[in-house]
């Protein structure tokens, strides 16, 4: 079969190696869609851990076409959604982390290939309806219930503010309205993907070089702040920026992956003075189930903006980094 590998940087090769073969409890998948997500491009930035060479692609979807001794055989030709990593459930990882952090269990994906190979516990089977390329934003979709869970029971009715209108800000959105939010301000500069914000329920579009974003939410809140402000770009400075919008006792969401060594330009005098929450969740955390759940919620319409196939993965990367449209997916049968 065929695979992209990463080669260090934005080079990548695509090249022909065995095909995967199931052990016990694997299961083989033909790949439709595989999305490259930001942490994708933020490894060949050197923004994010990454060790090449390696092929990436973790959000991927495609039938099962081969299955390993101890695999119910009525997986074979479903269309399936995979998680990172199967978990064990039982290990300190899992018990008081979450299966991202699973101990025991190896991450298997490597979804910029013709076929993946995973364990079946990594395979959820995509509900009908549900089309594989939408599904394949499972794990995005995850990332963004796994931090909104960290918050708790959301506030019915209250104001939230979702800074960055990429996949997983959209998503945050559209997350927000289903739980109960009241007003919620997208702020986006891509005038394409602030529109997109309609879909997913925004009732409030922001953008910030025409329109002072502070002043929006003064006038919005009586001065008080959004209860919930999400940061959903992995900016530190616009994270410090969400911070100052948040009513007293809200909550300053990290929806973006921030780069490694990323200090919070804040006054952490001002944080404890209004008694702001801060918190993150990292990757899927135990939300995968659940999101795949919420997919058919949304109205994803329109976000993947482009298809390509495995040999044009450097066009893809270089168009995902761009920032123009909002979801780039690798096609390898296409
Ligand atoms: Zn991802
Ligand atoms: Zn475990």
């Amino acid at each position: 079969m065929r695979v992209a590998t990463w080669r260090g940087g934005s080079e990548f090769t695509v090249d022909t190696v065995d095909d995967p073969s199931p052990g016990p409890g694997q299961v083989v998948l033909k790949v439709h869609s595989s999305g490259i997500c930001g942490t994708d491009i933020h490894k060949t930035q050197g923004l994010f851990p990454g060790t090449p060479p390696e092929v990436l692609g973790h959000e991927f979807t495609g039938p099962v076409v081969e299955i390993g001794e101890g695999v119910e055989s009525s997986i074979l030709g479903k269309v399936v959604v995979c998680s990172l990593n199967a978990a064990c459930g039982e290990c300190e990882g899992c018990k008081t982390w979450s299966a991202m952090h699973c101990e025991r269990e190896p991450r298997m994906a490597g979804g910029f290939a013709e076929y993946v190979l995973v364990d079946q516990r990594q395979a959820h089977i995509v509900p009908d309806g549900l089309d594989p390329e939408t599904a394949s934003m499972t794990e995005p979709a995850a990332c963004v219930v796994s931090c909104l869970n960290m918050i708790g029971d959301l506030e019915q009715g209250c104001d939230a503010l979702v800074v960055g209108g990429g996949l997983l800000g959209l998503l945050t959105v559209g997350i927000l309205k289903l739980r109960g939010a009241g007003r919620v301000i997208l702020s986006e500069p891509n005038p394409k993907r602030l529109a997109m914000g309609k879909q997913f329920g925004a009732d409030v579009l922001n953008d910030p070089t025409k329109d002072d974003l502070g002043e929006l939410v003064n006038d919005l809140t009586g001065g008080y702040g959004v209860k919930i402000g999400a940061e959903a770009v992995g900016v530190p400075q616009l994270v410090a920026n969400v911070s100052k919008m948040i009513r007293p006792r809200g909550n300053l969401v990290l929806v973006g992956v921030n780069p490694v060594g990323s200090p919070l330009p804040v006054d952490l005098y001002d944080l404890h003075y209004r008694e702001i929450t801060v918190g993150g969740a990292f990757g899927a955390g135990d939300a995968f189930a659940e999101a795949l759940g919420t997919l058919p919620r949304l109205n994803l319409k329109g976000v993947v903006s482009d298809r390509y196939p495995l040999e044009e993965i450097t066009q893809a990367f270089a168009a995902s980094a761009g920032g123009e449209g909002v979801k780039y997916m690798i096609a390898p049968h296409d």
